[in-house]
């Protein structure tokens, strides 16, 4: 699933907060006064079956997207019993997206009768009921996490496997199924007194720790998975001697730079929801807890306010081409229009013949449209060209400059050869505003970098698209607002 297309909040910042460490959150109206003033769009809430209903509904009402988790007490060996599958189906029909239905199995103290005697019967046990639960989520439409793991720390280690390996072995058992369906995965990222942005691969405990783990997943299933950090954060009391200890100063001071970061992070990293707003369990570490720490409140609630302005525009079908190359660092600033001059089945043969040419997405007559080469990849689409500083070649014997094919987008539009007319449907049409606004939206391309192939063909040999009315595409609704409208409705198809 491309990163971009998972349910997000309308006005995402990847922004938020787990709320009471107990179930059904007492005080959730004053939560929801924090999580307000702070700007926060996401919110871990506790529920025992259907016991946070009206802190859920306070978030949804509002557009801050709550995720919830099915607690049970020891949930480890086991899967979601009637009631709280009957409450899943209740918060999915009021619009909940994001499920937990375990916690952290490497830890002893989360199974009932004894944690399994070896790690990888630890890890094929949870990771197998995980499945159970994961599959009955995704039915309803709505989107399972992977049980995070207790990052392994000195404190615990006798009484935990450690996070990575769990995690790989889970992975390598249950295989890719539930996350091509769009399930995501939990990550606990404790930094404890880490600084926010300081990172090393080999421990768990670091507020970065999803890259890690976004890594391995990528490793062993070959795509890039979603991760949703739904506990974590900094100080908790605990120190491991390579930073000093925080205080309610260094605490407020990482909280608030690390939220300003987020701006710009992976859109696999879906939201961060660190501990701990509230505890109305007065089990936990006081220090932690926002609501007592004035601080932590008010540096994030003076965190500058932005968006994550992630635009999904994926497309269900592929082909996978082995026609591409590496952009070598350059981006994507122009969009190229082609007709197929032929079938989409010649068109087929054609681009997965190796060696030959391709390009990024090719639509059909019907509307459909095929993802053949991967946005951030080079496909091979066009020749020498009268872009500036990409014509590749002038003929006269100055060295070739890049080829055009390193900042271009190239979409095929399927059309009968010549010398049958080239007609393009209503859907077609349609279609290709959608991918050509999508790519507009993303790569902040301008209107009059989207162009006809044979308008930048250096020789002019290209005559396609043929019989294409260019201002039938650009005109009507001007395709720059139609870029802007795109990314309106793409977050209001996630919103509320
Ligand atoms: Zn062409």
């Amino acid at each position: 699933m491309q990163s971009e297309c998972y349910p997000r909040p309308k006005g995402d910042n990847g922004l938020g907060v787990h709320a009471d460490a107990n179930v059904g959150n007492p005080k959730w109206q004053e939560d929801l006064a924090l999580i307000e003033r702070m700007g926060l769009k996401w919110v871990k809430v506790m529920t025992y079956h259907n016991s946070a209903k009206p802190f859920v509904e306070a978030l949804l009402d509002r557009g801050i997207f709550p995720v919830v988790r099915m607690w049970r007490d020891k949930p480890n060996p086991g899967v979601l019993g009637a009631e709280d599958r009957e409450a899943v189906r209740m918060f999915a029909a009021m619009g909940v997206k994001y499920f937990e239905t375990t916690n952290e199995p490497n830890l002893a103290c989360e199974w009932h009768g004894g944690m399994p005697h070896t790690i990888e019967e630890c890890a094929r046990i949870a990771a197998e009921n995980w499945v159970q639960d994961a599959n009955f989520i995704l039915d309803l439409g709505a989107v399972p996490i992977y049980p995070a793991m207790a990052p392994t720390t000195t404190h615990n280690h006798s009484t935990a496997y450690p996070t990575f390996d769990m995690l790989g072995l889970g992975f390598q058992h249950i295989g890719p199924g539930p996350f091509e369906d769009g399930a995501v995965i939990g990550v606990h990222n404790y930094a404890f007194n880490h600084p926010f942005d300081a990172y090393s691969d080999a421990d768990p405990c670091w507020w970065p720790s999803w890259r890690r783990i976004g890594d391995l997943a990528e490793a062993i299933f070959g795509f890039r998975v979603g991760v949703i950090c739904t506990e974590g954060g900094f100080a908790q009391g605990q120190a491991d001697g390579t930073y000093p200890y925080m205080g309610a100063y260094e605490m407020a001071w990482n909280y608030a730079n690390a939220f300003k970061a987020m701006e710009h992070e992976d859109p696999y990293l879906l939201a961060v929801m660190p501990w701990l707003l509230r505890d109305t369990t007065g089990r936990h570490d006081k220090k932690a807890v926002w609501a007592n720490v004035p601080e932590i409140v008010d540096r994030v609630a003076a965190v500058p306010r932005f968006e994550r302005r992630l635009v999904c525009d994926e497309i269900g079908r592929t082909w996978d081409s082995p026609n591409h190359s590496s952009r070598n660092g350059a981006k994507p600033r122009w969009i190229v229009l082609h007709d197929t001059e032929g079938s989409l089945a010649a068109t087929y043969q054609w681009f997965m013949k190796p060696d030959s040419v391709s390009a990024h997405v090719v639509v059909d007559k019907d509307g459909t449209a095929y993802r053949v080469v991967a946005d951030d990849r080079v496909a091979w689409h066009c020749g020498w060209s009268l872009l500036p500083g990409y014509n590749y070649c002038d003929g006269k014997g100055a060295p070739p400059t890049p080829n055009a094919n390193l900042v271009t987008l190239g979409v095929e539009i399927v059309a009968d050869a010549y010398p049958t007319p080239a007609v393009y449907s209503d859907a077609q049409i349609e279609a290709v505003r959608q991918v050509v606004s999508n790519w507009m939206a993303r790569y902040n391309i301008p209107l009059e970098h989207v162009v006809c192939h044979k308008d930048i063909d250096a020789y002019n040999r290209r005559s396609d698209p043929r019989n294409w009315d260019h201002g039938r595409l650009v005109s009507h609704n001007s395709l720059a607002d139609e870029a802007l409208n795109r990314i309106k409705e793409i977050i209001a198809g996630y919103g509320l």
